[in-house]
Parts: structure tokens; C-alpha cells; sequence
């Protein structure tokens, strides 16, 4: 997505590679409405968070990635010792963390299993599945 980008329009290009959610929600997320009704590219929904930049860093580090005051570090060390498609791995990462910058937590209150399954099922619908995620048929429950 280019730098120059305003975040509804960061936003669109985000959710653009998911092929099969419902358009409705789409449409709901990525135009905001005015008090008449009529859509307004002007207008800054209320609910949306104000993200005008997010940067990238890739550095030693531990673990994947963290993100967070709208940066994301990505451990340098996981990406130099990665067995499988790197850039594969990469853009899944980014896809996650993405969505946890534009995503709210409630104020601290919602769960954490919440915020990782919602970033986690972005990351599903861009399609960049991590090979060590349990297959279909394969998991303990
Ligand atoms: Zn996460």
C-alpha cells in the first residue's frame, strides 16, 4: 500500500485481498455515512482509529514481531533463521500485526484470545496460513 495513503484508504487496500467476507461488511467498515445518510469520504468515522503512519522495524529482537503505538518490530533473528517461504512468512506477519494496529481492545478489557483470533483470521483470509498452524482434522478438539 503506498506511504502516502489516508488510513480509510490504507484500510481499503488492507481488506481488498480478502476474497470471500461478506461485502456488506465492506461497505459498513470503509464508508463512512453522514447524519443524512449519504456516504462522505470527508468524514471520519468514530469508530475508526486515527492511524496516519505506521513504520516498520526489523530488528534483533525476541520472538515473531510485537507491534505497537503504531510501529511494528519484526525480529530480525526469526526472519534470518526462517526454514520455508520467507516472504510468505513475512507478509502473514505483517497481515497479523496490521490488523492489531487498527484494531481496538476494549481498554484493556477485551480478551486476548479475542484480539489474537481476529488478527489471526486476517491473516487466514489474505490466505497466508503459517505451515504450523493445525490442519483441518488435525487438532485435540
Ligand atoms: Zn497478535
Amino acid at each position: 500500500m503506498p506511504s502516502t495513503a489516508t488510513p480509510a484508504t490504507a484500510t481499503a487496500a488492507f481488506v481488498s485481498k480478502q476474497k470471500s467476507a461478506p461485502k456488506t461488511a465492506y461497505k459498513l467498515w470503509l464508508t463512512p455515512q453522514t447524519s443524512s445518510g449519504k456516504s462522505s469520504n470527508k468524514t471520519t468515522h468514530p469508530t475508526e482509529k486515527d492511524v496516519l503512519k505506521v513504520t516498520l522495524f526489523i530488528e534483533n529482537g525476541d520472538g515473531v514481531a510485537f507491534a505497537n503505538n503504531n510501529q511494528i518490530h519484526v525480529n530480525a533473528n526469526y526472519l534470518g533463521t526462517y526454514k520455508g517461504d520467507l516472504r510468505r512468512e513475512f507478509n502473514g506477519v505483517l497481515y497479523h500485526k496490521m490488523t492489531h494496529i487498527w484494531q481496538w481492545d476494549g481498554n484493556g478489557q477485551t480478551s486476548v484470545r479475542l484480539i489474537e483470533g481476529i488478527a489471526d483470521f486476517v491473516r487466514l483470509k489474505a490466505n497466508y496460513i503459517p505451515s504450523h498452524w493445525v490442519q483441518p482434522g488435525h487438532g485435540d478438539r
